[in-house]
This record gives C-alpha cells, structure tokens and sequence, in this order.
C-alpha cells in the first residue's frame, strides 16, 4: 500500500509539473506575441486587423478636400470671370454689359454668348426661363436694397435696424453679386417676388444639371446658405467652364472653391 501511495504522490508531482511547463509556455508565447505586435506597429506596418484602418485613413488623404476627386483646374484665380463679391467682398468690376437675346436686361459681353447659349438650349430641351435680374449698376442695387429696408420698417422709412435686416433678403450695393454683370436670377414667368419655387422643378433640374457646361454655376444653394448667406437656387453666376465642371461635380460654392487655391 505504501509503495501505490508513493508512485500515486510521484504521479500527482509529475503532472503538477505538466501544467505548470504548459502555463509559462503558453505565457511565454502570450508575451511573445504581444513584443511582437508592438513591435510592428512601431515598423509603421499595420497588421491585419488594422489594414481597413490604414486604407480609410489613406484614402482620406488622397482625396482630400473630403471627396473631392478629380484635379483641381490650373486656372487664374484673379481672372476677370472668377471675381469674389459676397458680404465681406466688394464689387471691382465694372463689365461692359450687353443685351441678353430676347430680354432688355444686360451681361457682360465676354460671357453673353454662353448665356443666351444656354437659355436657347434650356429652351430646347422644353424649359422656357425668363431672366428676371442680370447685370445690376450700384445706383439700381442701391435701390433694391433701400427698397427692401422700407419693406421691413414698421414706418416705411428705411432706418439702421431695417437696412440690417435687409441684408439677410437683398445684398447691399457695392457687395451685389449682380453688379459685376456675371449673374443673373432666371424665373418661369415675370415676378414681383422671388421665393424658391420661382422656377418649375424640371426646369430647376436642367440648369442644375447642364449649367457647368456653359460654363455657369448654381451660386447660393441651399447647402451653402452658412458661406454664402443667401438661398437663392434661381441665382446662376458665369465662371467659366472649367471651373463650373469643378464647382458642380464636387458640389463647393465659390468661396470654398476659391480658397483651394489660396492653400
Ligand atoms: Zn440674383
């Protein structure tokens, strides 16, 4: 009986022995594998688990301005057609200005071909616009903006406060975008008042979608509103036809456009 109980106190120790060789292996390669890891990364290689990270930050970089994908056109950027009026930019142009076909109204004669081109083919295509607002002079702009501040004063005199809010509606002169001869509102039908339904939706679709080509972009559209101030998707504005291609299919407005290139 002794000699069964020492071979089974042999027997117990040799397998404690067993687990205990098989703990530190097992920690051993735990560790191992850890260094390793670190290692690597320190290597800058990422590991498997890592790899769709690495791609989606890879990806990000290259395309950049956050999806804009095709190259960035070399263009002037203090040519004549991409002139920056807005809120804190005033006007510098002063356009010859000619007559739009079939309308009284005027553009700049540099970039009137392209207009009456794009009107005759919007035309074409079953979509009859009228320009309600084209080239606007300081003294007219003035005007629209004065009228606008009487609108909104309670005694129809323009006051400090009303002119302020009159900007939110109606650029003040010297920063209307109209004054530089390179943009114009276009409407279904002659109207009194603007709003957003001014033009017909397949109409609004056309332009939207071929106005690049002419060389006009969309200016203040609604997803731009917090650059631009104004929501006006009637409201195109000739920039030449390379830059408009840019501006539409990467969906910027002119201030983010202009700014890639002061980057
Ligand atoms: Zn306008």
């Amino acid at each position: 009986m002794a000699g069964k109980t020492e071979r089974n106190n042999s027997g117990a120790a040799a397998r404690k022995k067993r687990i205990w060789i098989v703990a530190v292996l097992l920690l051993a390669l735990f560790t191992g594998f850890l260094v390793y890891r670190r290692w690597y990364a320190s290597q800058g290689i990422a590991l498997d688990n890592d790899t769709s990270a690495e791609i989606q930050k890879n990806g990000a970089a290259s395309s950049g301005q956050g999806g804009v994908e095709n190259t960035l056109p070399e263009i002037d950027t203090s040519e004549w057609e991409l002139v920056l009026v807005n809120k804190t930019h005033a006007n510098t142009s002063d356009p010859t200005a000619v007559e739009i076909e079939g309308s009284e109204l005027c553009f700049d004669e540099r970039a009137v071909s392209e207009l009456n081109a794009m009107l005759r083919d919007c035309a074409a295509a079953g979509h009859s616009t009228v320009v309600n607002l084209a080239f606007t002079p300081y003294s007219e702009a003035e005007y629209y903006f004065t009228r606008k501040a009487e609108e909104l004063s309670s005694t129809g005199q323009a006051t400090e406060s009303s002119r302020q809010a009159a900007g939110q509606f109606v650029a003040q002169a010297g920063y209307n975008e109209h004054e530089t001869g390179l943009a114009v509102d276009l409407t279904d039908s002659i109207c009194k008042s603007y709003s957003e339904e001014t033009l017909a939706e397949e109409t609004l679709a056309w332009l939207t979608q071929h106005c690049a080509e002419y060389g006009f972009i969309q200016r203040y559209p609604l997803e731009k509103v917090n650059i631009t101030g104004f929501y006006e998707p009637y409201h195109f504005r000739y920039v030449g036809t390379e830059a408009a291609q840019y501006i539409m299919k990467n969906g910027l407005c002119l201030e983010e456009f202009l700014k890639l290139y002061s980057e």
